[in-house]
């Protein structure tokens, strides 16, 4: 038995030091794409549910890896903010969203990510200023999303920012709602324009009375408050249904549109979604 163990434990290791050799090339790797100008923005589609048109999109970040192909975010903004790269993609990402936004026509909005360590970062709203001025996109139509991980660092700096970041006129919304701990006391500790329902409701909904419930207590909740309602994740017909009969305010989902590429998203947007 003992022996077994230690070949069961070599064998771990190896796969451990793969790991860590995975790992470190991907951090050269992403130090590298940053210089070359890897890294593009696609953008998904937000109808408003009352009038079945679209109104704004959420910009997402993709890495063109030279050999890898498309990389998805989930794989390399957990490392980017390992290592310290995420504030420069960060930037990057909404620069290259504000440019690309303000060739919209001027009534659609654009939603972007923050990163819990860029909400914290006290440059934060002198960056987000400057692109603002330097794209001339106007800070009304910028919409920045932050997620309640993001908050449960609960510093002061991270709600400072926020603020400001009003100030300027930019929109805030809460992503991810209802995942973290304590969601509900954040939304007394900021005035959130927005709250975006978390994919893992709307999954099981209609079927899951469970998350029917949940789903419809946040959308009351929001409404009293005074924020809107996104739902987003939306796959299927009877979830869009669901969403509009309930009276969200915007969704978001496959069902309307995958995120797509920079070139098709403003035929998309002044399209009709299929409904
Ligand atoms: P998120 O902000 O919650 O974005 C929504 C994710 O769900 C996107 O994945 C989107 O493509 C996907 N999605 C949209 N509709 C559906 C649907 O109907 N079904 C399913 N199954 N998925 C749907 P994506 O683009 O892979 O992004 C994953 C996460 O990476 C984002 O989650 C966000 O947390 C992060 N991310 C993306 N872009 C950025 C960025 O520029 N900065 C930062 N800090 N994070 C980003
Ligand atoms: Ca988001
Ligand atoms: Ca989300
Ligand atoms: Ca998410």
């Amino acid at each position: 038995a003992k022996s077994r163990g230690d070949g069961k434990s070599c064998i771990f290791e190896a796969v451990m030091l793969l790991d860590v050799i995975a790992q470190r090339e991907l951090e050269l790797d992403l130090r590298r794409a940053l210089k070359t100008d890897e890294f593009e923005v696609h953008y998904q589609p937000q109808a408003n549910a009352e009038t079945g048109l679209f109104e704004g999109a959420e910009a997402l970040v993709r890495w063109r890896h030279p050999r890898r192909g498309l990389v998805s975010p989930a794989s390399f903004i957990p490392i980017a903010e390992d290592i310290g790269l995420i504030g420069a993609i960060g930037e990057k990402v909404l620069r290259l969203a504000c440019r690309e936004a303000s060739s919209w026509p001027s009534s659609y909005t654009l939603a972007v990510n923050l990163s819990a360590i860029q909400l914290s970062d006290p440059r934060l709203v002198d960056m987000v200023a400057e692109t603002l001025f330097e794209t001339g996109f106007e800070g009304h139509r910028l919409e920045l999303e932050v997620t309640e991980t993001a908050l449960l660092r609960d510093d002061a700096r991270s709600f400072e920012n926020l603020r400001d970041l009003k100030r300027l006129g930019v929109k805030i919304a809460l992503d991810d709602f209802g995942t973290g701990y304590s969601s509900l006391s954040h939304l007394r500790r900021f005035p959130f324009d927005r709250v975006k329902i978390d994919q893992s409701f709307v999954r099981s909904i209609p079927s899951d009375p469970e998350s029917v419930a949940i789903v419809q207590a946040i959308i009351m909740l929001a409404e009293k408050l005074k924020m809107a309602v996104t739902i987003e994740g939306v796959e299927e017909i009877a979830q869009h249904q669901f969403a509009v009969k309930e009276g969200c305010d915007q969704i978001q989902g496959y069902f309307l549109s995958r995120p797509v590429p920079q070139s098709d998203i403003r035929t998309l947007l002044t399209s009709v979604p299929e409904a």
